[in-house]
């Protein structure tokens, strides 16, 4: 499985996706009236879409489209194929629909049991499930997957804490797999009991919510394990498309199955390979609702290295944020994951923060408000900050480091950006 870094090249993976896309082009005109008409609308014939590159005359495919296609709207195969559907969680409206074929099905499982491996699961391991199953994706892919890697399933599904516990007891899990906040949920109950050596995990997989580190390591310090990111969607199999690898350094994804591009959000045109933008999502092999150039509105990278882990798949970043988030200050796109990620590897730094935007003179201007750890020296910390967002994000801003706790924090969604431009 492993290859060498002098035979790693994205090239050779291009090439490969390449082959997988000219025959979607060909499956998708003859199979889904959706995209036939689509494309032919666009002036598209299958044989002009070879390479990646060409892709940026393809248009994209929005969740509206999928919306309004509702209930089965993008199917690609015959009925007598389907074997299954799932359905997003709709928050406004009809949710979003998607049928599986028995391929489909297996492909996911077979992604998912990758995912394990890459974590370190193996057959000798117990695997706790605790997100949801029926409509929605997430427990029944977690399942499958560790069916197909042979180790054992434990189904306890979300909620009840109690049932949560004892089984994680008596059975001896070994993996908790589960969103971040129920993990938190469950650490902190497990800690609160005074539990932790009762318990038996050693690894979590978490996903479906973006998640600090500061969150991550308070997890992994109360359960006594190392965690993993998962990352997918409803629309695209659900979780179990990426996953990040030991190192924690990028999120692996099956790019014999996905061709993953980014693009400028905001002009839609593809950026080179290692630049920041929005993740688009092609589905090379998926039968039942293949997706031709998603928009997943998730911000990343795809990491153009060799991961020194050895494994040939390649990377994107941990997902920075979404686009609706993205904020344009003096010509630069911002994203607020990328202040996490600054104030993460800035010492003295905590993990609250407020982004303040106004405007002087026609001229843009920043001032990040944060924390300061408790006995840290806040000018010091003020310096290495506005030093560090310098050299990661390429612009200067005005800092100002409160001292810990002096920020408002809020149960839901925290308030980060404070635009003022429009008003000056
Ligand atoms: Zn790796």
């Amino acid at each position: 499985m492993a290859v060498s870094l002098e035979t790693y090249s994205m090239e050779a993976v291009f090439a490969k996706q390449e082959t997988l896309l000219r025959s979607l082009m060909k499956r998708l005109m003859k199979k889904s009236p959706f995209y036939k008409k689509k494309l032919r609308e666009a002036g598209i014939e299958p044989g002009d879409i070879a390479t990646i590159e060409d892709l940026n005359h393809v248009p994209f495919t929005t969740k509206n489209e999928l919306r309004e296609a509702y209930p089965l709207g993008l199917m690609a195969v015959d009925e007598e194929e389907v074997v299954r559907i799932h359905s997003s969680s709709g928050t406004t409206g009809k949710p979003i629909i998607v049928p599986y074929t028995k391929g489909d099905v297996n492909t996911w499982a077979e992604m998912f049991a990758r995912c394990y491996e890459m974590a370190g699961v193996t057959k000798r391991d117990r695997v706790q499930v605790t997100p949801g199953y029926g409509l929605w994706t997430a427990g029944i892919g977690f399942q499958a997957g560790v069916e197909r890697l042979g180790a054992m399933t434990v189904p306890t599904g979300p909620g009840n804490t109690e049932k949560q516990l004892e089984m994680m007891i008596d059975l001896k899990s070994t993996v908790l797999c589960a969103t971040s906040s129920y993990a938190l949920l469950l650490a902190e109950e497990i800690n609160r009991r005074g539990l932790q050596d009762k318990i038996h995990l050693k690894i979590g997989i978490f996903g479906s919510e973006r998640w600090g580190a500061k969150m991550r390591h308070k997890i992994e310090e109360y359960l006594g394990i190392v965690s993993f990111d998962i990352y997918g969607l409803t629309e695209v199999y659900g979780p179990g498309i990426a996953i990040d690898c030991p190192e924690h350094n990028g999120l692996h994804f099956w790019s014999d199955h996905l061709l993953f591009e980014i693009i400028d959000p905001v002009t839609g045109k593809q950026l080179p390979v290692g630049e920041q933008g929005e993740l688009v999502i092609t589905t090379l092999t998926k039968e039942g609702m293949p997706l031709l150039r998603y928009r997943t509105h998730d911000i990343t990278r795809i990491i153009p290295e060799f991961c020194t882990c050895g494994n040939p798949y390649p990377r994107i970043d941990r997902i920075l944020g979404r686009t609706d988030d993205m904020i344009k200050v003096k010509g630069v796109n911002i994203y607020p994951g990328q202040i996490d990620h600054v104030l993460r590897i800035t010492e003295g730094c905590g993990s609250e923060y407020q982004i303040h935007l106004s405007r002087e003179q026609g001229k843009d201007s920043v001032l990040i408000k944060v924390e300061g750890e408790e006995n840290s020296d806040l000018e010091v910390v003020k310096r290495r900050l506005q030093k560090n967002i310098k050299e990661k994000i390429g612009i200067y801003t005005d800092v100002e480091v409160l001292p810990a706790g002096a920020l408002p924090r809020s149960e839901k969604k925290t308030k980060r950006v404070y635009d003022n431009r429009q008003m000056a």
